[in-house]
């Protein structure tokens, strides 16, 4: 079985040059790119399995890029970066990030990341692969079909509703800040459109749980976000 692909974020040639290194001892296979831009671009048009990015990029914050590929793609996404602020760290996993790697790190390090990400990558295909249809209680969502049905009946959703329902279900137990769902809704995350998204979190709740009697999908937690839970 081949070893997977890894795309290879950094402008910073003498460190992209070390792990390129260490992928080889190791026959991964692996492309380069050198800025935000090309980075996109090459997640796009070369679908590797996994990311390995640099946050401090020359055109655009790494941020940025996990924002952008994950609007289509579930790619395990490791940053690495100089930068040992919480918040940095926050902000990358916020956007999708999956694991956390600060420099100066050893190949050592590096390469055991990459295996633990590996094992995680056969459970995201199997888990994607298994569930085309999600079903919760009398909930359930057919990603393929892009519809939900309560009961059996199919739910009049608004795209945003249906969006929302999508990374809940998606993310099933798991908590889902403002940040991270606005920013997956709108691609911004101002007060506004956290006051949005309560909106539509309350006519979406309306719809999947139209009697009082009705089974609470969606848990709060006041200023925080939303969880699904398995029921
Ligand atoms: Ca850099």
């Amino acid at each position: 079985m081949n070893k997977p692909l890894i795309l290879i974020v950094e402008d910073d040639s003498a460190v992209k040059n070390l792990i390129a290194t260490a992928l080889e001892t190791q026959d991964y296979r692996y492309v380069t790119a050198a800025n935000g831009v090309q980075a996109v671009l090459e997640a796009a048009t070369k679908c590797p399995d996994i990311l390995l990015l640099d946050l401090g990029l020359p055109d655009m914050d790494g941020v940025e890029v996990i924002r952008k590929v994950r609007s289509w793609s579930e790619m395990p996404i490791i940053v690495i970066s100089a930068r040992s602020e919480d918040t940095d760290k926050i902000d990358a996993l916020d956007a999708g990030a999956d694991d956390y790697l600060t420099k100066p790190f050893s190949v050592e390090e590096l390469l055991a990341r990459l295996r633990v990400t590996q094992r995680r990558l056969k459970y995201i295909r199997a888990a994607a692969a298994q569930e085309a249809v999600f079903v919760n209680g009398d909930l359930t969502v057919d990603y393929a079909a892009g519809c939900a049905r309560l009961r059996g009946q199919e739910l009049h959703l608004t795209p945003i509703e249906y969006k929302l329902l999508c990374l809940l279900s998606r993310n099933v137990g798991k908590v889902l800040t403002h940040t991270y769902l606005t920013r997956e809704i709108w691609g911004s995350a101002f007060d506004s459109d956290i006051a949005s998204l309560r909106v539509f979190m309350t006519t979406l709740r309306k719809k999947i749980q139209p009697r009082p009697k009705d089974a609470q999908f969606i848990q709060t937690h006041v200023g925080v976000g939303y969880r699904m839970v398995r029921l």
